[in-house]
């Protein structure tokens, strides 16, 4: 009899659990690796393009919905949630103030794809004290794994219209990491839709990227803009984006049941101060190492500092006209990039126009007001 036939799966699926949650994964799953019925649907979602410039999504093409391709022998994906709500998440605060960079949430604290490869690691070193024969892979937010359709088999959720996984006792704050494993373990079932008619992430979406339920059009998403894209952020989409400087929490921020979510223990995902509610003007006058500095251990570090000065000056250019901000701006004009100059130069113009606007506003107010008192304009 061999060591797998001799084991009682049963009893190892509800040790892996414990284990997960003793490893600080707030839940564990496990589901079959049959994503036949999602290829459809990522082959129509490539075929739109709506997966901009990521080619490597395309490159890895259905391995993506066939996990057994990618790691030969894999039979079952154990899926994990790591929660990552930070306290004192200012949402409101700092999406109001435009003169503070808003950076999304999951990003403000430790780079996520260390601290959760780690554990799982440790998840799959303990699975295989418990039986020799195993063999496993990690993944964190890797471009050829679904991780979305993976958590919803897996019994974590469901896939909400934003396109991200759903929970109805933890809302969507959260990380998934997969373990892909050889061992014929039970599954869990998975969850129902719990969206119902709702539709507000897609109305909310700053630049309406959700452009159906479901389907996230990837070249409007903010997420993507300020992070995957490498190029210039198109015209038409920069007034829409507001402060946000690395991506976008809105969908996530709107959702009904993101009420049940609860505040991440883990220290490793609490804001760093200098990222967490700073001023444009202060972000854009790091030079390149004290970027490098300041986003060490960050995720925030893998955009580099041309897209970093590049999403600060589109904030800038949406920000309320102040000197600081044409200081910011004029100081760095003829010494970056062409690509970070062309949108130091869209900022100057936008803030110069609403000056200008602002301006013209205000003389014709004072006209009105010297008219009340005085009843004649004193320069009309
Ligand atoms: S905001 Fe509404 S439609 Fe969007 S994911 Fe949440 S429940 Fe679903």
């Amino acid at each position: 009899m061999s060591a797998l036939q001799s084991i009682d799966l049963i009893k190892l699926t509800d040790d892996i659990k414990a284990w997960g949650r003793a490893l600080g994964f707030q839940q564990v799953g496990i589901s079959d690796i049959d994503l036949a019925h999602h290829e459809q649907h990522l082959s129509e979602w490539l075929g739109k393009g709506y997966h901009g410039s990521m080619s490597y999504m395309e490159n890895h093409g259905m391995k993506r919905a066939r996990p057994a391709e990618l790691v030969p022998g894999t039979v079952r994906v154990i899926t994990v949630r790591m929660d990552y709500l930070p306290p004192d998440a200012s949402f409101a605060k700092h999406l109001k103030d435009d003169h503070i960079a808003y950076i999304s949430r999951y990003a403000l604290g430790r780079d996520y794809h260390k601290v959760l490869r780690n554990r799982l690691k440790q998840l799959g070193e303990k699975i295989k004290s418990a039986l020799a024969d195993t063999a496993y892979r990690p993944f964190v937010d890797s471009a050829p794994v679904l991780e979305h359709a993976l958590a919803e088999k897996a019994g974590l959720g469901w896939t909400g219209k934003h396109t991200l996984t759903l929970s109805k006792e933890a809302g969507s704050w959260f990380f998934l990491g997969e373990l892909f494993i050889n061992l014929p373990l039970p599954v869990d079932a998975p969850i129902e839709d719990g969206c119902g008619s709702c539709t507000a992430c897609l109305t909310i979406c700053p630049t309406q990227a959700i452009v159906a339920p479901y389907t996230v059009d990837a070249r409007r998403c903010i997420s993507y803009l300020t992070i995957e894209n490498d190029g210039p952020i198109p015209e038409p989409l920069r007034p829409l984006m507001g402060n946000r400087i690395y991506g976008c929490d809105d969908c996530q921020l709107v959702c009904p049941w993101n009420r049940f979510a609860s505040i991440s223990e883990e220290t490793d995902f609490h804001p760093r101060q200098q990222l967490h509610g700073q001023t444009l003007e202060v972000l854009f006058a790091w030079d390149e190492p004290t970027f490098l500095k300041q986003t060490e251990g960050s995720p925030i570090r893998r955009i580099g500092y041309e897209r970093w000065l590049r999403n600060i000056a589109v904030a800038m250019g949406n920000a309320t006209p102040s000197e600081q901000l044409f200081h910011a701006l004029e100081a760095r004009n003829g010494k970056v990039s062409a690509l970070v100059q062309e949108h130091i130069d869209w900022a100057l113009d936008e803030l110069k126009t609403k000056q200008a606007q602002t301006n013209s506003a205000n003389r014709q107010k004072n006209r009105l007001t010297r008219v009340i008192e005085k009843g004649l304009p004193r320069d009309a």
